[in-house]
């Protein structure tokens, strides 16, 4: 495809051509590939506070935040100073230390319903450690997910996921053997009629029900009150583990995550993005009767030679000491719905069919005729006309997420003045767009 920008980057487009010669597809991950909005990523340089730099010197209001971690902005000097005095004493050292029992501490303060917690190096591991945790405690094999949701690259959750599976449309993966995935069963998301049925006939063989408590790798999408209450009831009726995936949301919708927004008990909860501060760190916790399953304490094995690293240990504490003892979350809703009203106001006056679906800080501006609700509704989204967006908004300085599948996050070094920005970039894009 050729380059839907109308903004020259060649320092860019050299740096991401090199990188293709030696990375496959150029990129790490592959939802920074642009896939879903075609054209070549930006190669970022630096970034500070709400901005991302790139390699051609241009500046962009970042609503990515590294797909979730940056809460507090980029640099934030709590984040830095934490992070050099860790580095100070030593990179790992493959053995415990008090950085790990600190974060610990930190995050079962801060989530009623994780009594323990075993830290990893990522969101993946997280979700993986904690699907075999529920199966190594029920001694049943089952799992639930629901379409569109995404747990990181997990085989066995890596059928109809969301994110850039979903956005490069590959719900399967070639690599998977059918052998691990035949025991993951797909359910649609807010389909409680669906969900009721499959426990009638299922109930007493499902190790666990996995779900990211709000949707963000399908755009945003909310639960519905009754497929949240109705999971609960059924998991505890029939002896299954609430799996809350909040990897992304947990310590974003409010201090104690999704659950806390919405007063849940899940059984186990996967942590990983802010919890480490920009640094790789993932964890799973929850009830204490399941975590001391986990070995050493149980027979449930689960290890990693960089887990619990102090580096990302402090990144971590220093992260959610700020988070606690200075809590955006109100300011995050306050300045994200704004941003959502200007948007929406510019979409119904240039004559857009739109969704704009938000919680807190989480949100995605849909290109749809009605709200999006599960993965049938989000993939009949306009991406083209996302795409259009996404470039106008990029050539203007604004960095969404660079697929409709996929929620942009507000960050805490926003101020009014970059929500006008948003607002004011957004409206030009939308004119822009119905005018050709
Ligand atoms: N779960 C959710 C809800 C996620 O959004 C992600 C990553 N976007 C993961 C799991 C996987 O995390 P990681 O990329 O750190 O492996």
């Amino acid at each position: 495809m050729t380059n839907p920008s109308r903004v020259a980057r060649p320092k860019s487009a050299a740096a991401f051509e090199r990188a293709t010669r030696s990375i496959p597809g150029g990129v790490n991950s592959p939802a920074r590939a642009f896939g879903g909005v075609g054209g070549t990523p930006i190669i970022v340089k630096r970034a500070d506070g709400p901005y991302l730099f790139d390699v051609d010197g241009y500046r962009y209001l970042d609503f990515i935040g590294s797909w979730g971690p940056m809460i507090l902005g980029h640099r934030h000097p709590a984040v830095v100073e934490a992070t050099i005095a860790a580095i100070n004493n030593g990179s790992s050292y493959g053995a415990p230390c008090e950085l790990e029992t600190e974060l610990a501490e930190m995050v079962v303060a801060a989530i009623p319903s994780v009594e323990m917690v075993r830290f990893v190096s990522s969101g993946t591991e997280a979700t993986m450690s904690a699907i075999r945790l529920a199966r190594g405690f029920t001694g049943r094999d089952l799992i639930v997910k629901f379409a569109g949701c995404y747990h990181g690259h997990v085989d066995s959750l890596l059928v109809s996921a969301g994110s850039s599976a979903l956005t490069l449309g590959v719900p399967n993966s070639p690599g998977v053997p059918k052998g691990c995935t035949q025991d993951t069963l797909i359910l649609q998301y807010n389909d409680v009629q669906e969900l009721a049925d499959f426990f009638a006939a299922k109930g007493g063989q499902i190790a666990g029900v996995i779900l990211e408590p709000v949707v963000g790798n399908m755009g945003l999408i909310p639960p519905s009150a009754e497929f949240r209450k109705e999971l609960r009831r059924l998991t505890h009726h029939h002896g299954s583990v609430l799996i809350y995936d909040e990897v992304m949301t947990g310590f974003r919708l409010s201090y104690g995550g999704a659950q806390e927004l919405f007063g849940d008990t899940p059984d186990v909860t996967a942590l990983g993005k802010i919890i480490g501060g920009g640094y790789p760190v993932g964890a799973y916790g929850g009830r204490a009767d399941i975590l001391k399953k986990v070995m050493p304490a149980g027979p449930v094995f689960q290890a990693g030679t960089l887990s619990g690293n102090p580096v990302a240990m402090a990144a971590g504490i220093a992260t959610l000491r700020e988070l606690k003892q200075n809590p955006p979350y109100q300011r995050l809703d306050q300045l994200t719905q704004q941003i959502a009203t200007g948007i929406t106001a510019a979409a119904k006056q240039y004559g857009h069919a739109h969704q704009l679906q938000r919680i807190g800080s989480m949100w995605t501006l849909f290109f749809a005729n009605a709200p999006v609700t599960n993965y049938q509704t989000a993939v009949a989204s306009d991406k083209q006309k996302f795409a259009r967006f996404f470039w106008e908004m990029m050539d203007r300085g604004v960095y969404l997420p660079c697929s409709q599948f996929e929620a942009a996050f507000t960050c805490a070094a926003m101020t009014d003045e970059h929500l006008q920005e948003t607002i004011t970039a957004a409206s030009d894009s939308l004119r822009a767009m119905a005018q050709v």
